[in-house]
């Protein structure tokens, strides 16, 4: 089961199709294809799914998917596409912890067994390679913006709508399915 389209090829398209030659093309595939497999480093603060919570829902799964093509099933604990033949739990997510009108669930993937804590100092290549949609919320969690851009972009995106006032935090969805990637902060924030 697929429920995701990648946005990755557009941006290599575009680079070969580049106006400032060959030479900065090719640099900017293989600058490309290294965030896409490593990520990109960040000083903002990435919060995945907590560990607890993640197999509080896997012990109450009761759909499950084998990964038959990479990336299409990421999951939302180790921040990972995972590998063709894993397994995963499709499960109904609320990261919300206030009564606000945007309280809502998504689904989400997980691994089906605990796969520990992600590397957080760097966008992971699993939000890199997505169009993603950027939902603002100030502290009492009211949504402030929302933008839909391409991973690549979601560095400057995230710092931008972080350095306004009142935003507290950001969530990140896949922009297609609406399925909730993670909890963007500044540094420092709780
Ligand atoms: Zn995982």
């Amino acid at each position: 089961m697929r429920f995701e389209a990648t946005s990755t090829s557009s941006y290599f398209s575009r680079a070969r199709q580049s106006r400032r030659g060959p030479e900065a093309s090719k640099s900017l595939v293989i600058l490309l294809g290294t965030y896409y497999f490593l990520g990109m480093a960040t000083s903002l603060r990435l919060v995945p799914i907590d560990p607890v919570e993640a197999n509080r829902l896997r012990a109450r799964a009761t759909v499950f998917d084998v990964a038959d093509s990479f990336p299409g099933y990421p999951c939302r604990q180790c921040l990972q596409d995972a590998a063709v033949g894993d397994v995963l739990a499709l499960v109904s997510y609320d990261p919300f912890t206030l009564d606000s009108p945007y309280h809502s669930a998504s689904p989400i993937y997980l691994h089906k067994e605990d796969c520990g804590l992600p590397d957080t100092s760097a966008i992971p290549g699993q939000q890199l390679r997505r169009q993603l949609s950027v939902r603002a919320f100030d502290e009492h969690e009211m949504m402030l913006a929302g933008e839909v851009v391409n991973g690549i972009e979601l560095e400057e995106t995230a710092a931008r709508l972080l350095a306004q006032d009142d935003v507290a935090f950001l969530h990140v969805h896949n922009a297609s399915r609406g399925c909730w990637a993670l909890r963007i902060e500044l540094p420092g924030d709780i």
